[in-house]
C-alpha cells in the first residue's frame, strides 16, 4: 500500500486520488459498503471477500438478495421469477466459468410466441411466423425476398420504428412492434433509441430461439439459490430491509460500492432520470400447462399486458399445477428500465460526470450506469470493475 501512495502514475491526477482512497488504512468497520445485492453487487461482494480478502457489508432495501432475477417458492410450491423471466444468455466463456462456480446450470433454449392475428406464431419473425401467418410455403431465399419487398429504404435507422421498417415494413411491424413497444415504454417506438428493437431482429430461416447465444441456461436450483452460494462467505455480511439512504451517514466503511439508481443517489439534482417499470400479476392456475412455451408476447393494444411466462417451462419443474405471471408496463413504481433515448442518455452523461468525481464511491450495475444491460452483462462490467479496483488496491498499474 505504502509503495502504491509513493509511486502514482505520474500526471494523472485523477488516478492519484482513486489510489489513495482505495489503498487507505483498514478503518474499523467493513471495508466495502455494497449497495444492493443483485448480480452487480454479489458478484462484486463474493470477488472483494475472496479475491482480496475485504471485509464487506451488503445492503439491500428489498427483504431479499438477488436483485430483479431473484426467484422464490410460491404457495404451490411453484418456483416463480418476482420480477418477471430471466433467462440466461451469454457469449463470455469467462461470465459462464465465473458463475459456474456457485452454480450447476439446466440446459433450456428460450423460444416466443407471439399471440397476432388469432395465432401464435415465433417471435422474433422468422421463416414459420411469415408462412403461418400469411399461409405461404416460403423458403428461405424467398422469405428473404418477401421481407425485402416489404422493408422501407432506410439506410440508416435514426430509431426503434424506423429499425422495424428497415427490416420487415410497416404491416409486420404493426402486427408485432408497434403496440407492444407503445405499451411496454409508455411512448410511440419512434422515440426510442433503435437499439431497443434491434434486439428482436428478423430472420428468414426456421430458427426460432428467441437468443442465439452461444450458452443458453437456467440456474439448475434457480438464481436465489445461485446468489446464496456468491455471498456465504465469512467475510461478507448481508442487511436487507435496509435503505441506503437510512443509513448513509451511519457506518463507517472504507469504499462505497452503489448499485441503485445514480440520479438517486445525487438527490435527483438535475431531475429524474426515466426508468421504466411493470406491474406483475401471477397467478397460479388449477391446470397442468396454460401455453405451448414459456413466454408468449401480447403486443395487441387490445390487451393491457405485454407477456405472459409460464414457468415450469423455464425451470423443468414437475407439478399438477402451473404458475404465470402477467406484465403489465406502468409509469410508476420500482425502476426495472432504463429509458434509451438520446435526452436520457444527455440526462445521465450530467449524472456520470458527478460519479467519475466521487472517487469514495464506485457507481455498477444496470441502473447506476442507466444502462439496458442483460444479466450476463452486469456480471461482466462487476468483473471488470473488481479487477480494476485490484488493481487500485494493489499498487499494480495498468
Ligand atoms: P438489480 O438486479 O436491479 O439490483 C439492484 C439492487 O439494488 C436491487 O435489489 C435494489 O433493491 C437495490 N437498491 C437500489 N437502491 C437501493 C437503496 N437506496 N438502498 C438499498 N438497496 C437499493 N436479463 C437477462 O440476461 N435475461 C433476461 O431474461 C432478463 N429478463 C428481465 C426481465 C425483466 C422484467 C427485467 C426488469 C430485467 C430483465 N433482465 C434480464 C435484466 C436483469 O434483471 C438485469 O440485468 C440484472 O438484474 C441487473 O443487475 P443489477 O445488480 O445491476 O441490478
Ligand atoms: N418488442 C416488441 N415486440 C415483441 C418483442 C419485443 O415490440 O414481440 C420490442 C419491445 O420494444 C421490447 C424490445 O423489443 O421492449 C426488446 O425486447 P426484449 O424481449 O429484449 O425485452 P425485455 O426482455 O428486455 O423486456
Amino acid at each position: 500500500r505504502e509503495a502504491a501512495r509513493s509511486r502514482p502514475p505520474p500526471g494523472d491526477a485523477h488516478r492519484i486520488a482513486a489510489v489513495q482512497t482505495f489503498a487507505r488504512p483498514r478503518a474499523p468497520g467493513f471495508d466495502y459498503l455494497i449497495v444492493g445485492a443483485g448480480f452487480a453487487g454479489a458478484v462484486l461482494a463474493e470477488r472483494l471477500a475472496v479475491g482480496l480478502g475485504k471485509r464487506v457489508l451488503v445492503t439491500d432495501r428489498r427483504p431479499h438478495i438477488g436483485g430483479n432475477a431473484f426467484d422464490h417458492h410460491d404457495d404451490a410450491g411453484l418456483l416463480v421469477h418476482r420480477y418477471g423471466p430471466h433467462i440466461f444468455h451469454t457469449n463470455s466463456d469467462a461470465v459462464l466459468a465465473y458463475l459456474s462456480r456457485f452454480t450447476k446450470w439446466r440446459d433450456y433454449e428460450h423460444r416466443v410466441l407471439a399471440s397476432v392475428d388469432g395465432k401464435l406464431v415465433p417471435v422474433p419473425i422468422n421463416l414459420t411466423t411469415l408462412n403461418t401467418l400469411y399461409d405461404l410455403d416460403l423458403t428461405p431465399d424467398t422469405a428473404a425476398a418477401f421481407l425485402a419487398s416489404r422493408a422501407l429504404p432506410i439506410a440508416e435507422p435514426r430509431n426503434a420504428e424506423e429499425m422495424v421498417l428497415s427490416q420487415v415494413g410497416r404491416e409486420l411491424y404493426e402486427k408485432f412492434f408497434k403496440g407492444y413497444t407503445t405499451k411496454q415504454w409508455g411512448t410511440s417506438p419512434a422515440r426510442l433509441d433503435r437499439s431497443v428493437t434491434a434486439r428482436v431482429p428478423a430472420r428468414t430461416g426456421t430458427d426460432d430461439r428467441y437468443f442465439l447465444d452461444r450458452h443458453q441456461c437456467m440456474p439448475l436450483h434457480g438464481y436465489t439459490r445461485m446468489f446464496e452460494n456468491l455471498l456465504d462467505h465469512p467475510n461478507i455480511r448481508l442487511m436487507l430491509n435496509t435503505d441506503f439512504e437510512d443509513i448513509r451517514h451511519e457506518l463507517r466503511y472504507g469504499h462505497l460500492i452503489y448499485t441503485g439508481p445514480v440520479d438517486a443517489f445525487f438527490g435527483y439534482r438535475f431531475g429524474q432520470l426515466p426508468y421504466r417499470s411493470l406491474r406483475f400479476e401471477h397467478e397460479t392456475l388449477d391446470r397442468e400447462w396454460l401455453q405451448p412455451v414459456a413466454v408468449v408476447n401480447h403486443p395487441s393494444p387490445e390487451v393491457q399486458y405485454t407477456r405472459i411466462t409460464e414457468y415450469k417451462h423455464l425451470t423443468g419443474q414437475q407439478h399438477r399445477r402451473t404458475s404465470i405471471t402477467r406484465e403489465y408496463p406502468s409509469a410508476t413504481g420500482d425502476p426495472y428500465y432504463p429509458v434509451p433515448r438520446p435526452e436520457n442518455a444527455a440526462l445521465y452523461e450530467r449524472y456520470r460526470a458527478l460519479a467519475d468525481r466521487r472517487h469514495d464511491v464506485t457507481f455498477v450495475g444496470r441502473l447506476a450506469t442507466y444502462r439496458y444491460y442483460n444479466m450476463d452483462q452486469v456480471v461482466a462490467q462487476a468483473l471488470a470493475t473488481y479487477h480494476r479496483i485490484e488493481q487500485m488496491e494493489t499498487g499494480r498499474v495498468l
